[in-house]
This record gives C-alpha cells, structure tokens and sequence, in this order.
C-alpha cells in the first residue's frame, strides 16, 4: 500500500489536513512546540485508492533547533514515502524554515505536493501565489479546517500514486454519469436503444451495485457509462396532462446529476426556444455539454443551411459545445458520441497551473488592455484556476471589467488552451 506523507513547520495544520483527509473530527492532535510524539499512520481512502497517510507532526526539540528536525523529519518522509505533502501556512507565507525543507524536497525523486493550508477565503490566493517561491510547483490552496478544495488536493495525491493493479473491470472511480436529454419526440429511447443495442452487455438496474435503478450501466467505445434516470426513456411512461411540468423537472434533476450531458436535438425541424433553454440550462449548472442532431437521416442541402443559420443565431451561448451530427434510427455517426462525452469531461477536468495562466494573460493584457472607465484604466494583478468541474477563473482586478471584455478572455483563453465542450466561470475580484 502506498504512502503519503505529511510534514510541515508546527502549527501549518498538519493534523487538521489529516483528519480532513480521513473525514473526521475526532483526534486532532494540538502540534504544540516542545511535545514530542511518534509519527501516527492511518489507512486512508480517496476514489477507491487505498494509500497510508502518515503525519509526521511531532519532532524533537533540543540544541539541533527546530528548523533542523524539521528538515530530518523530510529527509525521513522522502526515503519512505511515495508521496510527500509539505503544508505551509498561507497566511504567514514561506517562512525561512519552509524554504529550508523545501530545498530538502526539491532534491525529492518521489512527487511532492505543495499545500497552502488556512486559505479560508478567496483574498488569500494572491499569498497563495507567492508560494510559488518555494520551488515545488503549483500550491494547492486548502482550508483544513473548512474543506475548501481537499478534493482537488486529493485527486492530485492519488494521480500521483504510483500505479495500482486493477481490481476489477470498472474504473476506480466508477463510470463517469451522462445525462441524456432533450425535448419529447427528439429520439432519446430511440437513441439510447441504438446505444445498447449494439454492445454485449446492458448492465440495467444490476442487483445489489450501488447503481441507482432508474440509471442505466452502458458500454462505450470499451467504457463503461453510467446514464443517468433512463428508466423513463426505456420504458415510455405515458404522458398525461401536468407531465410537462415533471418532465423538465426531471430534465432538471438528471443535468443536476450528470457530469456530461448530450442534448438531444432534432435536426430535421427548427431549434425551438425549448431546445435553447434545455442547452443553457446545461451550461448554467456547468456541466460538460456535448450536442447531437438527431434525424440525421431527414436533413437535405437546404435543411442544413437553415440548420447553419439557426445554430449561429440560436446557440451563441455555447460555440464551445461540440456537434455531432447522428441518426438513431440508422446508427449514423452515434460511434462519434463517446470519444465527444471523453474531451468534453477531460476539458471539464482540466486544470491550467497558476504559472502559465499568468505568464499568458500578462502578454495578452500588454497588447490588448482592458478598456478604461471612468478615466481609470484597469489592471488585473493575478489569475488563477480556482477550480475544475467545470473551471473556474478568478482574477484579481483594480477595476470592473466590462462584460465584452471578459468574453473576449475567455475566447482567447480557449484558444490558448482548449477546453471544447465545457462551460467556463470567470469570477472577477475587484481590489479597491
Ligand atoms: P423521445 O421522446 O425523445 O424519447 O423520442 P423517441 O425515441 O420516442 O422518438 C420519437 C420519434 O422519432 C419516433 O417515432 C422515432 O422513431 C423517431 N426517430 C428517432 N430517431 C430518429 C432518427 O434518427 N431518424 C428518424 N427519421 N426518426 C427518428
């Protein structure tokens, strides 16, 4: 079993961060300087990988002085651990001990992860920033004692595991969940039959799977799916009168659920307000948006000029949502769903480190300035990725930018970088 380690200058939140990790309260032990304590292990999960934490917290006080049994107390972490967490106090910044043991890590072969520990709000990140100074890569900006972003802080100790032999079949972290939606007669049971129709195994409703039995397990291109509330889908439920209300609830409810939602549309009639309000809501909740034009099969030259047109006027809110073009009843082009679903979610999941986000805004604000209002001339002093699922921008300014121009960061962000078939959130912090 894998082992992560923690170590860090007394009083950073060490044992905070572990209970954190292990998800609970209990046991917090007070790092008080002059109290010696043996290192504690614990058996620790996160996305099905199990790993042992070990926090590191006591030390020996004596004539070697703190600073040295600190930087022992790394050498040890590194020749036992596969991983190693140095925490750091971000409201204090990088004191002259933490740059003493990070020059002890940096000569680490193992992967060290830099946590900047108390940012309990978002005006610390500028702090967070100066971390960089340290050397060990991009800080990852946690509130021990809040939760903020242990998650992502996570997901970064587990890809650095090293790698696990495979348990089972399914991916660790279960099959990604996929909402398909779409306004009635769009082709939704039909598409969703050509999808199982054409693998080996529908894994529906599997008894005793934690898998709710309104979703559906399905097989795509080699992975599995999970999708979301199909029960209504395959069995057709009657509709009555006030079903239109459930219906878009449970429209509603299934983008809530899903990371990635294909919508459905029907290419051989013209969009309707139904469909752009289903394709914003999608983007409003931010989830990973994939768009399919079903009836394929129907659609003529002149159709799909009227088609161009209504997408141009019509979907201006999501010019990054991939479209593929498909025919449930044919089976045309549905193969081309699943690779989309995968670059729409590994979009969603995509993290730009803080050090390229600036160094490419930087050049992008030297040639194009924001416009200035009110006779003063905005700058933004810092940006950084604050989150995944979708990602999420937060940019330090000294004066409101206006909305045009914060559409055209992000297509230039876009461009820099990618990011097809997810929404982005740009929050703007104004310092006064
Ligand atoms: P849902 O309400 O969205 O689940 O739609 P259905 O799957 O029940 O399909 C509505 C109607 O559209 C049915 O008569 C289907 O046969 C038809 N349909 C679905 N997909 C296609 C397609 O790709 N081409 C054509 N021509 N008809 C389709």
């Amino acid at each position: 079993q894998p082992v992560v380690a923690v170590v860090g200058r007394p009083n950073v939140g060490k044992s905070t961060l572990v209970n954190r990790i292990l998800g609970r309260r209990e046991a917090v032990v007070q790092d008080t300087p002059g109290v010696t304590r043996d290192r504690i292990s614990y058996d620790a999960t996160w996305r099905g990988r199990r790993f042992t934490l070990v926090d590191t917290g006591g030390w020996e006080p004596g004539a070697s002085g703190l600073q040295a049994s600190i930087t022992a107390q790394a050498e040890r972490a590194m020749s036992e651990a596969d991983v190693v967490l140095l925490v750091v106090d971000a409201v204090v910044g990088p004191t002259a001990t933490d740059e003493a043991v990070a020059k002890v890590l940096r000569r680490s072969k193992r992967p060290v992860l830099l946590v900047a520990n108390k940012v309990d709000s978002e005006s610390l990140l500028p702090e967070v920033a100066s971390l960089w100074s340290l050397g060990l890569g991009e800080p990852y900006a946690v509130s021990a004692l809040h939760g903020r972003s242990s998650g992502d802080l996570l997901d970064a100790v587990v890809d650095a595991l090293p790698e696990a032999p495979r348990e089972t079949g399914l991916v660790e972290a279960g099959p990604r969940r996929v909402a398909l939606v779409g306004k009635p007669n769009v082709g939704k049971s039909s598409l969703l039959n050509k999808l199982t129709g054409e693998q080996r195994a529908v894994v529906d409703s599997v008894a005793g799977t934690t898998v709710d039995p309104v979703d559906s397990l399905v097989e795509l291109d080699g992975q599995l799916w999970r999708f979301i509330d199909t029960a209504g889908l395959r069995k057709r439920v009657q509709t009555a009168s006030g079903t239109e209300y459930y219906a878009s609830l449970r429209t509603k409810n299934a983008i809530d659920a899903a990371e990635v939602v294909i919508v459905l549309l029907d290419a051989s009639e013209p969009l309707s307000e139904q469909d752009l309000r289903i394709v914003t809501s999608v983007a409003d909740a931010g989830r990973a948006l994939v768009l399919a034009f079903n009836k394929w099969d129907l659609v003529d030259e002149e159709r799909r000029h009227q088609l161009d047109r209504e997408i141009d006027r019509g979907l201006v809110r999501v010019p990054w949502a991939e479209r593929v073009n498909v025919s449930a009843l044919t089976g045309r082009a549905v193969h081309k769903l699943a690779p989309a679903l995968r670059t729409a979610l590994t979009s969603w999941d995509q993290r730009v480190p803080t050090g390229q986000l600036n160094s490419w805004l930087s050049d992008l604000i030297a040639a194009t300035p924001p416009p200035v209002r009110g006779g003063k001339q905005p700058k933004v002093l810092f940006a950084t990725q604050a989150g995944v699922r979708p990602p999420t921008l937060v940019l330090f300014t000294t004066g409101f930018l206006e909305a045009g121009y914060r559409r055209f960061l992000e297509r230039k962000f876009r461009e820099q970088f990618g990011f097809t078939g997810t929404p982005i959130r740009i929050n703007v912090r104004v310092r006064e």
